[in-house]
């Protein structure tokens, strides 16, 4: 369990130097093109700074891909399909009650 702790941490430190970086070599954005979440004045950054030609993550500003929660960036949820975004919602809440009712009673009859 611990191990597995320390991956998420190290994760993590990866997305704080990503957005280090970001920061130090992005674009600043104006006022009126802050992301939603810069907008409310969320993240450790004094400025909404976004990657010039990032793709994946890196759509996402400096401050949202902080502690690696880029999804929450309004640049990033622009670049996503809307569509593809409720597929996705659907099958995970369709398949995880599922499996989550089965599994135990496997296991339980031992
Ligand atoms: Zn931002
Ligand atoms: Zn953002």
């Amino acid at each position: 369990m611990s191990g597995r702790r320390k991956d998420e941490l190290l994760a993590q430190k990866r997305f704080n130097v990503e957005s280090a970086v970001i920061f130090c070599q992005g674009v600043v954005k104006d006022n009126e093109h802050m992301c939603n979440h810069c907008q409310e004045g969320w993240g450790p950054w004094s400025k909404c700074v976004q990657l010039a030609g990032g793709e994946g993550y890196s759509r996402a500003c400096a401050n949202c891909i902080w502690n690696g929660e880029y999804e929450r960036c309004s640049f990033w949820q622009a670049e996503q399909d809307p569509a593809t975004l409720g597929i996705q919602n659907r099958a995970t809440n369709g398949i995880s009650p599922q499996s989550q009712r089965e599994r135990p009673m496997k296991h339980g009859q031992i």
